[in-house]
């Protein structure tokens, strides 16, 4: 299998080659090659199967014969040890929760998978790669426990100080080993460009640096498998399915529309955002303008020109006409997004935090003419993770679960930089 960049200035690659750089040379986002449906066989069957196993055959085709067989397998036995259960909140609406990982964030799949993948490509040379990420949060500890004890992988995390919640910040700076965390003077914006910066630079072109965002491959492609796990759990009521997925970049949801091309039966997907609404303008008016972020309660979703949508673009045939048929995309503010919270809260018990409440609002919206329809919302993170928010909305306490004790013991480690110099000598030495 071969990907392309998107870009179209760059030479095609196979899945090794992307995932070890990233980005094409180009700039470019990659993108497979070819696409080809699961058999007939495999859907009918879907129930049988293991989560493993659905996991093995969606995305096979799409590592090709870098990863022979065995070794994909065990990557994925690793990658998916814990559950993604499906929690009924209404008559025709269900959670999916995605947040049973280490780190509590849906991001732990994508970056077990990648972390996997490398350890594999660099098993008996004595290459390193160093993956280099700027977070605002939750990518951060997701990638950090990920990597952890990967020792051809060295990880250094950029964050912005006092910018993280507690346990996020503890989630990154308390592992060790070959994890670094490099606290920032500054907000998210300046990590970011410290982060591009320092994937410019000729000096560092031995440190043989890579992303761990959402444009690399090996963390996009696994977000695919939640599509499938939720259809296999639903097939049953052999109705119309709905998904709306808490949208930032945007690669949840391109992945759940690779799913589709691959014959998975969903009839109609929603992009739900915050007041971050490029996509959904771009719907409304067929221009997609890239904005600058706008602050928010669900930050993990503060984008103003999502990564993935061209990717998105890509799947549609570059035709927003093709939109039309299974694509929406709505926009909901703060206070609508607390409303959802305390609403789910009355009348089911169920306690979903800002990013899953708001894939809540857009699945509702999209049901009101969809009566007939069976409607899934992904619940990208713990509750606990946006503790503050949550407790207020609500009046009550959540319980800490166990992964997220364990760090809050450990002892913070890491190092203040305050400039692109600080982090190139740190890269460097
Ligand atoms: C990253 C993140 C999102 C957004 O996912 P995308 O794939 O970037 O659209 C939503 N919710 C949470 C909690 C996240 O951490």
């Amino acid at each position: 299998m071969n990907y392309y960049s998107l870009n179209k200035n760059a030479l095609k690659v196979s899945f090794r080659e992307a995932v070890i750089q990233g980005l094409a040379p180009d700039k470019g986002l990659y993108f497979p090659e070819t696409i080809t449906p699961l058999s007939r066989v495999f859907f009918d069957s879907i129930e049988k199967l293991s989560n493993q196993e659905i996991a093995f055959e969606t995305i096979k085709q799409f590592v090709g014969k870098d990863i022979p067989e065995n070794e994909l397998k065990r990557i994925i036995e690793e990658t998916l040890s814990f559950d993604f259960p499906l929690i009924q909140v209404d008559e025709n609406s269900y959670s999916l929760e995605l947040f049973n990982g280490p780190t509590m964030a849906f991001k732990d799949v994508g970056a077990r998978f990648m972390s996997r993948c490398l350890a594999y490509f660099n098993r008996d040379k004595n290459q390193k790669n160093t993956v280099l990420v700027a977070t605002s949060g939750d990518t951060g500890g997701a990638v950090a426990s990920g990597f952890l004890g990967i020792e051809s992988v060295e990880v250094v995390i950029l964050y912005p100080s006092g910018k993280v919640s507690d346990i996020q910040e503890k989630q990154l700076t308390t592992l060790g080993q070959n994890i670094k965390a490099l606290e920032v003077d500054g907000v998210f914006d300046d990590c970011q460009d410290m982060v591009k910066r320092a994937f410019l630079d000729a000096d560092l072109k031995s440190k043989k640096l890579t992303s761990a965002n959402s444009i690399n491959i090996a963390r996009w492609l696994p977000q695919m498998f939640y599509f499938f796990f939720a259809y296999k759990e639903l097939k049953k009521y052999n109705k119309p399915l709905v998904i709306s997925c808490p949208s930032g970049n945007f690669g949840n949801i391109c992945a759940g529309i690779l799913a589709k091309k691959l014959g998975l039966p969903i009839h109609h997907f929603v992009a739900s955002t915050n007041a971050n609404d490029t996509v959904p303008e771009f719907l409304k008016t067929g221009k997609y303008i890239p904005k600058p972020s706008k602050a928010t309660i669900s930050n993990a979703m503060d984008v103003g020109d999502p990564s993935n949508f061209i990717r998105i673009q890509e799947l549609y045939g570059n035709n927003p006409d093709n939109f039309e048929k299974d694509f929406s995309s709505y926009s909901f503010t703060d206070e609508e997004t607390k409303t959802a919270i305390v609403s789910l809260y009355k009348t089911s018990k169920y306690i979903a935090e800002p990013h899953g409440a708001i894939g809540y609002l857009g699945l509702k919206k999209e049901l009101e003419n969809k009566l007939d329809a069976i409607g899934v919302f992904l619940e990208t993170a713990h509750p606990i993770k946006f503790s503050e928010t949550v407790e207020e909305i609500l009046s009550l306490t959540i319980p800490i679960p166990e992964q997220i004790k364990n760090v809050l013991d450990k002892e913070k480690k890491s190092l203040k930089i305050s400039s692109y110099e600080d982090l190139k000598a740190f890269l460097l030495s």
